[in-house]
């Protein structure tokens, strides 16, 4: 079995971080970059189903990101991951999450796949979107949000965690999935894995491999960041003072209903 992680590379969680004026985009360069926090789960989850189901399954790791992200690819490759492919082309800038998806999608099919694990969210673009839309465009399930992962005979059974709970989600192979952070804790890479990483392949995919059909980058984007402004500062709170109970719900119900909540 074939199980493709998505791993995207994103400015470390402490960097003070910047958003171009002229391009609205986050400034990527100068700042350390790191594996998308949430991808570390996704990739421990594919590392445990590997060695669940062990035979020849095998854990490929696929990132679009420029290629000077070798390094942190590694750092995947590291933690028990088989080899990994990147998708690098300067025509990818300006790629919204359809841009983005769409390409990532040709590239997927390229590499083939069983199972595909996202990380549930970016810590940086932090939109959620990018595993649905590529799901759409590869025209395979989503089974978003899981947790505990069980696969035989070509089959999913997963639990979804809700809001409320968990929800008991089958399917059958290929299809995407989604992982939370209670999937289990990434392991630390160890010193073997560290050595054995420097042997492992990272091939670099360009987009004139994957004989596009739709626009990527700039001219693919379907969004435009029109506006970025700092969150503004929070007013002063209202204080009111209520003679009881009842007078305190009153206070409440007529603000609520002053702003249309009610
Ligand atoms: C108009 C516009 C222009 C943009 N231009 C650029 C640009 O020039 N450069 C740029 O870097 N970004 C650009 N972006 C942002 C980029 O489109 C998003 O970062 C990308 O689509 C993923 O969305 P997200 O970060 O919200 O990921 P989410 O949907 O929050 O990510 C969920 C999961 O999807 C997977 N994933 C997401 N992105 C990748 C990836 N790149 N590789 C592998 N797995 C991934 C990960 O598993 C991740 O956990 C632009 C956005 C807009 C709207």
């Amino acid at each position: 079995m074939k199980i493709v992680v998505t791993v995207k590379l994103v400015p470390d969680t402490n960097a003070v971080k910047r958003i171009d004026p002229a391009t609205k985009r986050l400034v990527r360069t100068g700042v350390e970059t790191v594996i998308n926090p949430f991808d570390e789960y996704a990739i421990e989850a594919a590392l445990a189903l590997k060695e669940k189901l062990g035979g020849d399954t095998t854990v490929t790791i696929f990132t679009m990101a420029a290629e000077s992200g070798k390094e942190v690819v590694r750092k995947a490759l590291a933690m028990g991951a088989d080899d990994a492919v990147m998708l690098s082309d300067a025509g990818l800038e300006g790629s919204d999450v359809w841009a983005s998806a769409y390409a990532m999608a040709q590239a997927l099919k390229k590499i083939g796949f069983d199972l595909i694990i996202c990380g549930a969210l970016a810590e940086d673009g932090n939109t959620g979107g990018l595993p649905n839309a590529l799901s759409e465009y590869l025209g395979v399930p989503a089974l978003t949000n899981a947790r505990h992962i069980e696969i035989s005979d070509a089959k999913v059974k997963a639990q979804r965690e809700t809001d409320s709970g968990y929800q008991v989600v089958t399917g059958a192979l290929p299809m995407l999935m989604t992982v939370t952070m209670a999937v289990g804790e990434p392991r630390y890479a160890s010193l073997k894995g560290i050595m054995g990483a420097k042997r492992k392949t990272t091939a670099v995919m360009a987009l004139s491999e994957l004989g596009l059909e739709k626009a990527v980058g700039t001219g693919g984007a379907k969004t435009e960041v029109v506006e970025i402004a700092a969150r503004p500062a929070r007013g002063k709170a209202r204080v009111e003072e209520a003679a009881d109970g009842p007078a305190g719900a009153k206070i409440i119900f007529d603000f609520l209903k002053e702003r249309k909540l009610l």
